[in-house]
């Protein structure tokens, strides 16, 4: 009896750290599986489409020629490995307090298929939202050249230069606008860990200048998505098509009048055409 006792006063007297060791486990786990998740879809998308441009495959969904210079291409890698893993890891650990909900780490079920794919899609339109105009933003004259022309030095770019941004705009535009919806929702770590890769994946596949069918990429599959040949309009030409995720926002402030006419006159391209599945409709309709 006695014994009992002690120890429950023994458990009672270290339960503040027995609690504290554990949500420091519970944090550093959320920071280690989001880092390694991001990273691998980072790295072996730029893996794969590195050894296409080297090689020069797949041309015939190529969405423009030629390669940006070395020095550019090196510069984006510099920038890529010092955001992956010298501010991004501890940027996790740190704000892993707002994202503490009552997830899977906690011993809570996972969600169901339909609560998932909701949560998943609600997550991609505050991301599309927040993007779309903050990336507007960003073009206004008075701020474009000391923020957003970084990201736009890439005149054709290639997936390396996916997040090659100023840090205020890493901020605004990548960083709060895909956190934001698992926030707001208070989402499952595992919803936050898959939206967050796919997200990554189809930004990787706007800027790697490669527009491949299905199921090489399943975004094809979405009419809402028109990831390269949209992006890459929008770093060539410097206008319009501010959207991230979807084209609805472009659609909805008509900020994709210049891509459409654009579109237009490379129907009648062939090399264009089987780039641009939207063409492909409009021609079949
Ligand atoms: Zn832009
Ligand atoms: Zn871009």
């Amino acid at each position: 009896m006695v014994f009992l006792v002690l120890l429950c006063k023994s458990l009672i007297e270290r339960l503040p750290d027995l609690v504290q060791g554990y949500v420091e486990a519970e944090r550093l786990a959320f920071a280690v599986v989001s880092v390694i998740s991001l990273e691998m879809t980072f790295w072996s998308w730029n893996g794969v489409l590195f050894v296409m441009y080297k090689y020069d495959l797949f041309r015939a969904y190529a969405v423009h020629d030629g390669l940006p210079s070395e020095e550019m291409i090196f510069e984006a890698f510099l920038d890529a490995v010092i955001g992956h893993f010298f501010v991004r890891p501890p940027l996790l650990y740190l704000a892993f307090p707002l994202f503490q909900s009552d997830g899977w780490m906690s011993g809570e079920a996972l969600p169901s298929l339909p609560t998932f794919l909701a949560q998943v899609f609600f997550c991609l339109c505050v991301d599309d939202t927040i993007f779309y105009w903050s990336h507007r933003g960003l073009h206004h004259p008075s701020i474009y050249k000391y923020i957003h022309k970084k990201h736009h030095l890439f005149k054709k770019p290639i997936s390396i230069a996916t997040e090659y941004a100023h840090p205020i705009e890493d901020f605004i535009s990548n960083t709060l606008s895909t956190v934001m919806g698992p926030l707001l929702l208070r989402s499952h770590s595992v919803v936050f860990w898959y939206y967050t890769c796919m997200k990554l994946a189809q930004s990787i596949e706007a800027h790697s200048g490669y527009n491949p069918p299905f199921p090489i990429s399943i975004f094809s599959l979405l009419d809402v998505c028109d990831c390269a040949p949209a992006h890459d309009f929008h770093h060539s030409h410097n206008t319009g098509n501010f959207g991230g995720f979807f084209i609805f926002w472009d659609w909805a402030c008509g900020t994709d009048g210049r891509y459409n006419n654009f579109l237009e006159k490379k129907a009648s391209d062939p090399a264009y055409f089987n780039v641009t599945r939207h063409i492909k409709k409009a021609k079949e309709a």
